[in-house]
């Protein structure tokens, strides 16, 4: 699963990030990963886990990323 990176712009005092990420079993399936940072973090994805359970490890991949990478910080 690698997450890319579709636009990041900045509004307000917040960076918000979108990211396509595919999909682990079905490598034809991809979700779209928003993440907002703020004074508070907000982050949502569009697969099934994060509707059921409002958490997914795409969500924690994107994170990841942007933590580890200066460029899109
Ligand atoms: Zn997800």
């Amino acid at each position: 699963m690698y997450p890319y990176l579709i636009i990041k712009r900045n509004y307000m005092d917040s960076r918000i990030y979108l990211f396509a990420i595919n999909s682990e079993k079905n490598p034809l399936k991809s979700y779209i990963v928003r993440i907002e940072l703020g004074k508070y973090v907000k982050a949502s994805c569009s697969c099934k886990g994060f509707a059921i359970r409002g958490n997914c490890k795409h969500i924690k991949i994107c994170m990841r990323k942007i933590r580890c990478n200066k460029k899109i910080q």
